[in-house]
């Protein structure tokens, strides 16, 4: 099945995406989709993002060449954070950068999608906890996440988590082709099996730690090739089996001066 979420007169919708039209869905489908009747055609719908997490996990460093380009360690457990769930879009949607004077970088990433509250899992639960995988972009600003010492401030701005533009649910995950673009030009092109620790891994683990709802999301981790983008540009993840997020890049507002570059200057 292909989950997505879409605009409608009446509000945002969940459907099953059947061939050229979407099939509404009475609500978050987190155990059986329950159709409403409703039918449109896909051509005519805007997607939003294809869940509403309560929060989104990030991994870091799950691939190897990446933790090294990054100048971090290979962790021997998943290193998890936390980004805000308002920094969620959709496909389309434009990722605004308040600082643009910073190095932004976009974050190819298999985003797994929570179906039904879970904690403490075990592997076959974590298994049964997943609803199914969609792309995600981790955009991140280096000057706060370096200053800092921790991601949350440089990855939780309004707009710095694309997701979409649906969820597939029947996907192995193991072994994907997983794609960044940015204006067409090629820069990370890995595949998921390079992961260090895999989607059930990360939700048996996370789980241990926290309650994960219907509708959370969890950043998997970006293979090597991050490299900066700019207000203009536009970026887009690729993933085999889902399909590609597109999402334009513009500057976006602040309210005060970088208050680390102003520390230096
Ligand atoms: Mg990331």
């Amino acid at each position: 099945m292909r989950i997505a979420r879409y605009v409608t007169a009446e509000g945002p919708r969940y459907g099953l995406i059947e061939g050229d039209s979407i099939a509404e869905l009475a609500g978050f489908p987190a155990l059986a989709p329950e159709r409403t009747g409703q039918r449109r055609r896909l051509s005519e719908v805007r997607l939003l993002a294809p869940c509403e997490p309560s929060k989104v996990i990030l991994l870091g460093q799950n691939y190897a060449a990446h933790a090294l380009e990054r100048g971090k360690t290979v962790p021997k457990e998943p290193r998890f954070f936390i980004k805000s769930a308002t920094s969620v879009v959709g496909p389309g949607e434009t990722i605004r950068v308040p600082y643009p004077e910073h190095r932004v970088d976009p974050e190819a990433e298999l985003a797994v999608a929570i179906g039904r509250e879970v904690r403490r899992a075990s592997a076959s639960e974590a298994v049964a906890a997943i609803l199914g995988y969609t792309c995600g972009n981790d955009v991140s600003d280096r000057v706060f996440q370096e200053h800092d010492g921790h991601p949350t401030r440089g990855k939780s701005f309004d707009t710095f988590t694309p997701l979409g533009p649906w969820i597939v649910t029947d996907l192995d995950p193991s072994d994907l082709a997983i794609e960044l673009r940015v204006n067409g030009e090629l820069r990370q092109s890995s595949r998921t099996s390079q992961m260090l620790f895999s989607a059930p891994q990360i939700v048996a683990f996370v789980s241990g730690f926290l309650t994960l709802l219907p509708g959370d999301v969890i950043l998997s981790g970006t293979p090597a090739g991050v490299a900066p983008m700019q207000p203009g540009d536009v970026a887009e993840v690729s993933i085999e089996g889902i399909g590609t997020l597109r999402n334009p890049v513009d500057r976006g507002a602040r309210s005060v001066p970088c208050t680390v570059c102003s520390h230096h200057a």
